[in-house]
Order: structure tokens, then C-alpha cells, then sequence
């Protein structure tokens, strides 16, 4: 066997991925608590979503301003420790309630606290990405937010929409949608001018986008500015971006039947074109991998996972999820990607079938040395 049957996300049958980000304002009523009923109508949606199979990775704020309620404290505090207490309180409620809402739809949630760190160390990365994509695989939906007691970055500036950029990254997802209290990204402040008009449609990442930004809420941190950099940088993946309306009616299921709705942000070089760039871009390589004639076979024309089966040699040092190039016996490169298993695992892995590894090293991070998902073939 040469190729992995677990190939979760790439090929034509790939469900599409939506990461749905809902800010503090949106989700706690301006302030006064979790509004329960506005949750219950996405969370509705979602699992319609679900079951109609698009998998979705709901990333949510509002740990700080439900913290505050739990507290009785009516004014957002100064002093971050006092906003991380807050969130450390406040998540618990907050996870509370999407557990219980999703089960009335016989969905069940996985609570994941992330922070910018973990997302740029690449152990911590692929981990991350590991989980998600088991939990997703389980038919289960991720509830993301910052992991407000060790890292403040959201709290102080992103209201969870940068955060929610690298999870579009992560997942590879197809669509980001961040949902808010405005009705999209306007040409001006449409709170100070009347005739501000709506962008319904621009590239991702365009400078001139940054110049319609206003300024942020008083509540969630997050304003216009962050969300088009979060556009910017889910368009590296090859997510495009929607900034909508939470609260207009059936927002979700209707944006799935295609209707327009606020501003669509799409990446400059098309998904397929801006995914490849994304991980060709990623980091240089650390390393080589040499296949045999069939695993190339595969590479080229299955569109599948390689496995160790189909390494002859392994060269160069690099750590689990560098990125290494994958060789023909000619020298030639066939792919590149990132690889599950460093250079000294590998070395041992390489010519034996996956359900060896476990026997070989002790243990198994994954069937493939590296995952279709990581690896862009030429
Ligand atoms: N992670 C924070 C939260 O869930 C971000 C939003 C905020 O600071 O209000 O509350």
C-alpha cells in the first residue's frame, strides 16, 4: 500500500469548510450577558449547516463580557488581568451554553483554546491541526477562542478576528465568515455618514480597503481594520471572506443558498492558485525525501497522501512539520510539503507499511509522512 485511505480534505469529494467567527458584541446583546436567543438562532443554523455537509469551526469571543456578567461588573476593566480573570470565567458559560444548544440538535462541541504562539511554532501547528481535524472527523463542532489566561493579543486588539484567520489557515477552510453588528465594510463610518456606501465585493488584502476602516466598538475590540487584515490573511489559504450581519435573519443558510450579504472578500489569485502559493511559501525546505517509481505514480495521478512505504531515502535534518521536497529517483521534484515525522523518525519509518510505525518508534502521530492536505504537487 502506497497511499492513505484517510485522506480527510483534499479531492474532488472534499466537504467544504466554513470557520463562522461571532464577535463579543454580537454574542452578548451590547453588553448584557449571552444573548441566548441570538445563539440559539445560529446555532440552529450551524447544524443545518452540518447536516447538509458543509463542516463547520465556529470560533467565538464573548468569554470577557460573559465573565463580567457572572461578576456583576458593568464597566470592562483596565487592567488585563482583571479582562483574562474575566474570560476565565465568562468561557465556562459560554461553552456551557454551546454544548447544550448544539445536543438539542444531537451535535456535541469540543472546547479549543488557541494563541498566535501556538499557531507559529510548527509542532504546535501541525498538533492543532491534527485535533481539528479529528474532532471534525468526528462530526463534532470546534468551538474555538483565544486562550485569553495566557495570551492577550485578542483581548487587546482582535476581538478573535485574527485568531479566526489563522484558523481559516489551519483548516484550509473555504470561507471565513465573520459575522458582526454592522451590515459589512463601508467606504466611511456609516454611524457618522449617511451616504457611507457598502463594498459589496473587493480583493483581499488590497491596500486601499484599510483606508474605509472606522474605529472599533467600545465593546469587542475588534473593528473594521481587523477584519480586513483577517480577510487579507485567510486569502493566503484561499479562504475568501464574508464581514455580515449576525443578525439578519437566517444569515448563514442564506449566504450557503448563495445570496449576496455584505462584503465578500475574495483572494487576489483565485483559492487553488493562493492554497498552493500559501504552503510553496510557507518556509524553505529543511530536507529531502526520496520516492520510488510507484509513490510518485501516486503523487502524480491519485492525488493522494504519501506514506513511508514509498520513501527510499531520507536526507538532510528537519523536525515534524518542516518542510522537506519530495524527490524522484532522477533527483527531480515531484512534490513538496509538510512532513509528520522528523528526519531521525523517518530514517526509521521509511520502506514499512503505516500500521508498522507504532511497532517501529513506540508510537504514531500519523499514517502519512505527509498528509495530502500539506503537500503541493508539480
Ligand atoms: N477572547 C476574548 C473573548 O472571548 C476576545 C473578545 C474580547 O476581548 O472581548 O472575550
Amino acid at each position: 500500500m502506497m497511499v492513505s485511505k484517510n485522506n480527510l480534505n483534499k479531492g474532488q469529494n472534499k466537504k467544504p469548510c466554513w470557520v463562522i467567527k461571532i464577535g463579543s458584541a454580537l454574542l452578548t446583546a451590547d453588553g448584557k450577558g449571552l444573548d441566548e436567543q441570538a445563539i440559539a438562532g445560529w446555532v440552529k443554523q450551524m447544524a443545518q449547516l452540518q447536516n447538509q455537509g458543509v463542516r463547520i469551526v465556529l470560533v467565538s469571543s464573548g468569554a470577557v463580557a460573559a465573565g463580567m456578567q457572572r461578576l456583576g461588573w458593568t464597566k470592562r476593566p483596565h487592567a488585563l488581568h482583571q479582562q483574562q480573570a474575566a474570560a476565565a470565567i465568562g468561557q465556562m458559560g459560554l461553552i456551557q451554553l454551546y454544548e447544550s444548544v448544539f445536543q438539542q440538535y444531537d451535535l456535541h462541541t469540543a472546547q479549543i483554546l488557541l494563541t498566535h504562539e501556538d499557531l507559529s511554532n510548527r509542532k504546535r501547528y501541525l498538533n492543532a491541526r491534527g485535533t481539528l481535524r479529528e474532532v471534525l472527523k468526528l462530526n463534532v463542532i470546534p468551538v474555538i477562542n483565544e486562550n485569553d489566561t495566557v495570551a492577550t493579543d485578542e483581548i487587546r486588539f482582535g476581538d478573535n478576528d485574527s485568531l479566526a484567520a489563522m484558523v481559516a489557515n489551519l483548516v484550509e477552510a473555504d470561507r471565513l465568515l465573520i459575522l458582526t453588528d454592522q451590515d459589512g465594510l463601508f467606504d466611511r463610518d456609516p454611524r457618522k455618514f449617511s451616504d457611507a456606501n457598502l463594498i459589496k465585493q473587493a480583493e483581499a488584502g488590497s491596500i486601499e480597503l484599510e483606508s474605509y476602516a472606522g474605529d472599533s466598538g467600545s465593546l469587542g475590540r475588534g473593528g473594521m481594520l481587523t477584519k480586513i487584515r483577517a480577510a487579507g490573511r485567510a486569502a493566503r489559504s484561499g479562504a475568501s471572506t464574508h464581514i455580515v450581519n449576525g443578525r439578519t435573519e437566517n444569515i448563514l443558510l442564506r449566504l450557503h443558498e448563495g445570496e449576496a450579504h455584505g462584503t465578500l472578500l475574495v483572494p487576489t489569485a483565485g483559492r487553488v492558485a493562493a492554497r498552493k502559493q500559501w504552503l510553496a511559501t510557507h518556509m524553505q525546505s529543511c530536507g529531502d525525501l526520496l520516492l520510488d517509481r510507484g509513490a510518485v505514480k501516486v503523487l502524480r495521478e491519485s492525488g493522494r497522501s504519501l506514506l513511508p512505504v514509498g520513501v527510499t531515502a531520507v536526507h538532510g535534518d528537519f523536525a515534524r512539520g518542516d518542510m522537506v521536497r519530495c524527490l524522484d529517483h532522477e533527483g527531480r521534484e515531484v512534490a513538496h510539503g509538510l512532513v509528520n515525522y522528523s528526519s531521525v523518525e523517518a530514517r526509521k519509518i521509511i520502506g514499512h507499511a503505516s500500521d508498522r510505525i507504532e511497532s517501529i518508534l513506540g508510537y504514531v502521530d500519523e499514517a502519512e509522512l505527509i498528509h495530502r492536505d500539506n503537500m503541493v504537487v508539480f
